[in-house]
C-alpha cells in the first residue's frame, strides 16, 4: 500500500550516492516532501520510520528508455508499472510521440502520473503509431522540422532529446538523410539524439550499418540497443567492435542497454563487455509487450548486468548518476541534495542462484537479485508492483 506522510526518516539502510561519494550507512529524514538531513543516527523524534535496515537505498532510480503511452498500439505501458511501481522514480519515453502527440502524452501521460515521466520527442511525426515495423522516416514530410521545433520550446521541461529509429526499415529509401536532419535539428535546439540502432523488426530490408549511423553522432548523443544481436549492431563479422564504433566512444556518444524484446544478447553483451565498451545508461525499454518477461523491471535489468560482470556499485551509478548526466539533468536527479525534493529508492539485494535471461531466451547464472522496496517520491512512499521475476 502507498503511504503518504510529512515527516518520515529512513534508517539504518546503506546508503549508495555514486555522484555524492557516498557509501554507508547513512539514516535520510524527509519532511514535508524535501530532503531534511542525511547523517549517521539522526533522531526521529515522531517521524514515522522506514526500516531500511540490511537494505540499500539510492537516489531515485531512473529508466532511460521505455514506451509509456498506454492504449497505444501493442506497446504503450502505464508509466508507474515500470517506474514508482517498481522501485524508479524517473522513467522516459523513447519516441511514441511525434510533434502532433506532444501534448496529448503531456497532459495524459507526464501529467498523470506518480512517477517523473520525461520524453524524447520522435523525429517521425508518427511516432510511436504505426508500430515499429513501418516505413516511419521514408516519405520526407514525415519530419516536420519547424513542428517540432514549436512542440520542444513549449515542452522544454520534460523533453531530454530527439528519437531517431535508424534501420533499414524505418529510413526506406530516404537512406541516412533523416539522420542528416536530425543532427541539424539537434544541433540548432541543443537536444542530443537517442538512435535505435538493430533490424530488430523490419528483417526483409537491407539494414543500416552503424559505422554510418555513427559518422552524425557528437559527445552526448545516445545510441541505445547497445547489446543488439540483429543486423546494425557493435560487432563485425568476427565479433569485434567496428573501429567506428570505438572512435564515437572516445568523441563522448554514450551507450545504453535498451533490453527490449529484442535487444538484449547476452553472447553479443559478453564481446562488447570484453572488448572494453561499457554501458552509460541501463535501460528496459519496457513496454506492454515484456513487463511479463524477458525484460520485468529496471532492477532485475539491472541484475542481469551484474551477472555480466558489474558490481552493484557500477549499475547503481549506471542508473542514478550517469543516467542523469545522459539526461542532461545532473543538476536536479541522480543524487540525494538536502533541501531539494525526496526522490529516493530503497531495495534489497537476495544473494541467491538463478538462471538470467535474454532476449533470445539465453541464460546465463546469476548470483545475487536486485528487488525493489520502496519508491519515494516527495511524501509519498510507493510499494512495488507485483511482477513474476526468474
Ligand atoms: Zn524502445
Amino acid at each position: 500500500m502507498n503511504r503518504q506522510s510529512t515527516h518520515f526518516v529512513i534508517k539504518g539502510g546503506r546508503l549508495i550516492d555514486p555522484a555524492s561519494n557516498r557509501d554507508g550507512v547513512f539514516d535520510i529524514r524527509v519532511r514535508n516532501g524535501k530532503v531534511d538531513a542525511i547523517g549517521a543516527s539522526l533522531e526521529s523524534g515522531n517521524a514515522i520510520v522506514i526500516d531500511a535496515k540490511d537494505h540499500i537505498v539510492t537516489p531515485g532510480l531512473i529508466d532511460v528508455h521505455l514506451h509509456l503511452m498506454k492504449g497505444l498500439g501493442a506497446f504503450g505501458v502505464d508509466p508507474d508499472i515500470f517506474g514508482v511501481g517498481s522501485g524508479v522514480t524517473t522513467v522516459v519515453d523513447a519516441g511514441s510521440a511525434g510533434h502532433t502527440l506532444l501534448n496529448v502524452f503531456r497532459n495524459y501521460v507526464t501529467d498523470n502520473a506518480k512517477t517523473r515521466v520525461l520524453n524524447y520527442i520522435n523525429l517521425s511525426t508518427l511516432g510511436g503509431v504505426s508500430g515499429p515495423g513501418y516505413s516511419i522516416l521514408a516519405d520526407p514530410r514525415l519530419i516536420d522540422e519547424a513542428k517540432i521545433e514549436q512542440a520542444v520550446e513549449a515542452n522544454r521541461d520534460i523533453i531530454v532529446g530527439i528519437k531517431i529509429m535508424a534501420t533499414g526499415g524505418a529510413l526506406g529509401a530516404q537512406g541516412l538523410k533523416p539522420l542528416e536532419r536530425a543532427r541539424r535539428l539537434g544541433d540548432r535546439l541543443k537536444l542530443p539524439l537517442l538512435v535505435h540502432i538493430g533490424e530488430s523488426w523490419t528483417k526483409d530490408t537491407a539494414s543500416v550499418h552503424v559505422g554510418d549511423v555513427l559518422k552524425y553522432l557528437r559527445a552526448g548523443d545516445i545510441v541505445t540497443h547497445m547489446f543488439t544481436v540483429h543486423p546494425g549492431g557493435l560487432l563485425d563479422g568476427n565479433g569485434k567492435l567496428w573501429p567506428q564504433v570505438r572512435d564515437a566512444k572516445e568523441s563522448g556518444v554514450l551507450m545504453d542497454v535498451g533490453h527490449g524484446l529484442h535487444n538484449l544478447n547476452f553472447d553479443v553483451a559478453r564481446k562488447v563487455l570484453d572488448q572494453g565498451l561499457h554501458p552509460d545508461g541501463v535501460s528496459t525499454d519496457g513496454h506492454r509487450g515484456n513487463r511479463a518477461g524477458p525484460v520485468y523491471d529496471l532492477p532485475t535489468t539491472m541484475a542481469k548486468l551484474m551477472a555480466l560482470g558489474f558490481s552493484l556499485n557500477q549499475v547503481i551509478e549506471m542508473a542514478t548518476a550517469n543516467a542523469a548526466k545522459l539526461l542532461g539533468r545532473s543538476n536536479e536527479l541522480g543524487t540525494l541534495r538536502v533541501g531539494e525534493s525526496a526522490d529516493i529508492s530503497i531495495l534489497k539485494i537476495e544473494d541467491r542462484d538463478w538462471q538470467a535471461i535474454d532476449s533470445q531466451k539465453g541464460t546465463i547464472p546469476a548470483h545475487q537479485a536486485i528487488l525493489p522496496v520502496y519508491a519515494i517520491r516527495a511524501d509519498v512512499i510507493y510499494e512495488p508492483l507485483p511482477v513474476e521475476r526468474p
